[in-house]
């Protein structure tokens, strides 16, 4: 039997996207995905939030966003109790939704994964990257060609003065680093209920920009089956059906929990507890007092505006946060935290809101108790004990004092594993690999050609957000394919 192509992509989300423009040119190079796409909603009313059970985040609430989980807890489940996970089954996957945070993995933040460096540079150009070579530069690396930071707002350009001034021990603050031509970016309201800005990279973009990919959507791969003359995937229709695709090397970019699904079935293997990892976050809201009552400011961004860092010599680990201004959300989503009727309530926000700052702090992740494992029914089993951590929530809250923001430790909120949505570690890359492990080019152990490039490959995970490694890293196992 023939392989009908030479790579067969599974997935369009950030990995799979740049696995197939690092096959640019290549031909015989084909995308399977399941490929939602938006229905032409770019904006909302706010009667249209869904609110309540997960998808969590507020960005993936609106009815403009919807078609990014669409489908994905019917086809494609997770069941558990304490990882309540957001998987996406959409043309550019979750980076429909992603806030564009881009920061490179330093020396020891690597875990199995070779040095990027070029990787990382390659990305980096073609995605385009906004930020400042601050006093986090030295955190985030350097960027080729770094695009000026977007415009930050009254209260971010006032933490940053304050931390010049008092340099609290322990503490790097600086200009967020985002995924967005800023030259291009609209300043708008409500940012995070209506579609992204085109302006923020969406891996999308890079799909419709590859002429000689084809591009399959409206499957879902099931599992593979090595051949003598490659891979065979199965997968189901969205519409309907069955159809088996045929290739000489397969690439696996579902996002790490439907890779680990696709692979554990590929084994009929419901008995396995594969390593399970996510950025659990601690939000916590600051207030500027001197901001109370003030008007409107110049429009700020909706994104991230600024990143803190939290040594390990202080802290115990090394902490990273984003610190975003109120405009991404609208009012009425704070109006429920506040004890007073709802024309009440909105109407000392109108007053509060300008003197808010959000930051959202994530928690490093090693193995541990956690576990994936695939149930018989096609089901996802997760388990992710985590407590959250008092002392670091008080520390937080002296942090921000010394910066000038009033916080109080009863207002911080915990989103436990699952919520952070950075999955990763199910299948790790390393030196000598065993059975659900991955060489260094990327091959799964035991397999010919088989490659994995997304999430999965990480063997732990600092506080920094992953996408930008998960990227360079599927540049670099899909260059190695070249
Ligand atoms: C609200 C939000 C904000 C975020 N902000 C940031 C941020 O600022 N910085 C950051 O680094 N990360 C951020 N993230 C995380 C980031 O979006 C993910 O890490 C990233 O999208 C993972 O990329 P991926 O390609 O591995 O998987 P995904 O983005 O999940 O894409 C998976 C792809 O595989 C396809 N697929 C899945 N299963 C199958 C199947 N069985 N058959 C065929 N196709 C399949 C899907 O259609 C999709 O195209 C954020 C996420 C969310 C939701």
């Amino acid at each position: 039997m023939a392989a009908e192509v030479d790579v067969l992509i599974v997935g369009s989300g950030p990995a799979g996207a740049m696995a197939a423009w690092a096959l640019r040119g290549r031909p015989g190079v084909q995308m399977l995905d399941a490929g939602h796409t938006a229905a032409g909603l770019t904006s909302v009313g706010l009667e249209h939030l869904r609110a309540g059970a997960p998808p969590v985040s507020l960005k993936l609430r609106g009815p403009a966003v919807e078609f990014i989980t669409r489908d994905a807890a019917r086809l494609t489940p997770v069941v558990s109790a304490s990882f309540p996970a957001v998987v996406s089954l959409a043309k550019g996957g979750l980076g429909n939704a992603w806030g564009g945070g881009v920061y490179r993995f330093r020396d020891g933040e690597l875990g199995g994964l070779p040095d990027l460096t070029p990787h990382y540079d390659a990305v980096s150009r073609h995605i385009g990257v906004c930020g400042a070579n601050d006093d986090l530069g030295a955190e985030f690396g350097l960027e080729p060609e770094l695009l000026p930071p977007l415009r930050i707002g009254r209260n971010a350009r006032a933490m940053l003065e304050n931390y010049k001034r008092a340099r609290p021990a322990g503490v790097t603050l600086g200009h967020a680093r985002l995924a967005v031509r800023s030259g291009e970016y609209t300043y708008r309201a409500n940012e995070f209920t209506s579609a992204g800005d085109p302006a923020r990279y969406c891996p999308a973009s890079t799909l419709d920009s590859l002429p000689g990919l084809t591009y399959s959507p409206g499957w879902v791969a099931r599992r593979f089956r090595e051949t003598e003359a490659g891979v065979e995937v199965e997968a189901v229709g969205l519409q309907g059906g069955c159809e088996t695709f045929r290739a000489r090397r397969l690439i696996l970019a579902a996002g790490t929990l439907n890779t680990a699904r696709i692979v554990l079935r590929s084994f009929d293997d419901f008995a396995t507890r594969l390593p399970l990892l996510d950025n659990p976050i601690t939000a916590l809201p600051l207030v500027r007092w001197s901001g109370v009552g003030r008007g409107d400011d110049a429009p700020e961004s909706g994104m991230a505006q600024l990143n803190i860092v939290l040594a390990a010599e202080r802290f115990g680990r090394k902490f990273q946060g984003s610190l975003y201004g109120t405009r991404g959300a609208p009012p009425i989503e704070f109006a429920h935290r506040l004890p007073f009727s709802l024309t009440t309530n909105l109407r000392v926000l109108r007053a509060l809101l300008p003197a808010v700052t959000l930051a959202m702090v994530f928690h490093p992740a090693a193995p541990g108790a956690q576990y994936l494992r695939l149930r018989p029914d096609g089901a996802l089993e997760a388990d992710y004990p985590w407590r959250a951590d008092d002392a670091l929530t008080l520390e937080l809250v002296r942090v921000f004092r010394s910066l000038g923001f009033w916080a109080h430790a009863g207002m911080a909120h915990h989103a436990g594993p699952g919520q952070g949505i950075h999955y990763a570690g199910t299948l790790p890359m390393t030196e000598r690999p065993g059975r659900y492990q991955l060489h260094r080019d990327g091959r799964l152990e035991g397999t010919r050609a088989v490659y994995v490039c997304d999430g999965s490959c990480f063997s732990h995970l600092p506080a920094k957000n992953l996408t930008f490694t998960i990227m360079a890293n599927a540049h670099r196992i899909a260059s190695g394919l070249r």
